[in-house]
């Protein structure tokens, strides 16, 4: 994809987020105070292959981390935020299922809690969307399923001790 097609995704992967958040009708910053919001150069939000945005960026071509400072101009959020604390994680089959982040799960009550929280339908659906549009470019694919691998290690890990 050229630059200017990743422009064109991603402005419309932002789109289905501008009406929907975690939790209907309710802020979850006010849960922890914005939370995620506070991250330093190990814990920004990850860019997707081809994004762009006005945050400070840290990394290298494959991960290229925005860096958060507590506040930002909403319009400029990068996808990461937009879909956080949930993920499109990519099936053996190519499908979507819509998982809680566990990168997230030092950060976001919402990760820990999952099980007991009730989000949001339509933002559920928006990820999973998100997920199906973003897996018809390969380099998004396969930044999908790296990161899908990571989030299930993770889980893996975490079952383990308890
Ligand atoms: S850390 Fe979780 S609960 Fe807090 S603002 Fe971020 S997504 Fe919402
Ligand atoms: S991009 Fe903005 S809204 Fe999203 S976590 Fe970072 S500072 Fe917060």
């Amino acid at each position: 994809m050229t630059a200017s097609q990743y422009a064109e995704m991603y402005e419309g992967l932002y789109r289905l987020f501008d009406d929907v958040t975690p939790l209907k009708g309710k802020d979850c910053g006010r849960l922890c105070g914005a939370a995620c919001c506070r991250g330093d150069e190990k814990t920004g939000m990850l860019l997707f292959p081809g994004e762009t945005t006005s945050l400070d960026v840290v990394g290298s071509a494959g991960r290229r981390l925005a860096v958060c400072r507590g506040f930002c101009d909403r319009g400029e959020r990068p996808l990461s935020c937009r879909i956080f604390p949930l993920f499109p994680a990519v099936l053996p089959d190519g499908g979507i299922e819509v998982l809680p982040d566990a990168r997230g799960f030092s950060v976001c009550p919402l990760v820990r809690r999952y099980q007991d929280v009730r989000f949001s339908a339509k933002f559920v659906g928006r990820v999973r969307l998100c997920g199906q549009i973003l897996s018809r470019d390969p380099a998004c694919a396969d930044f999908l399923k790296e990161i899908t691998e990571e989030i299930r290690s993770l889980e893996l890990l975490r079952g383990s001790l308890g």
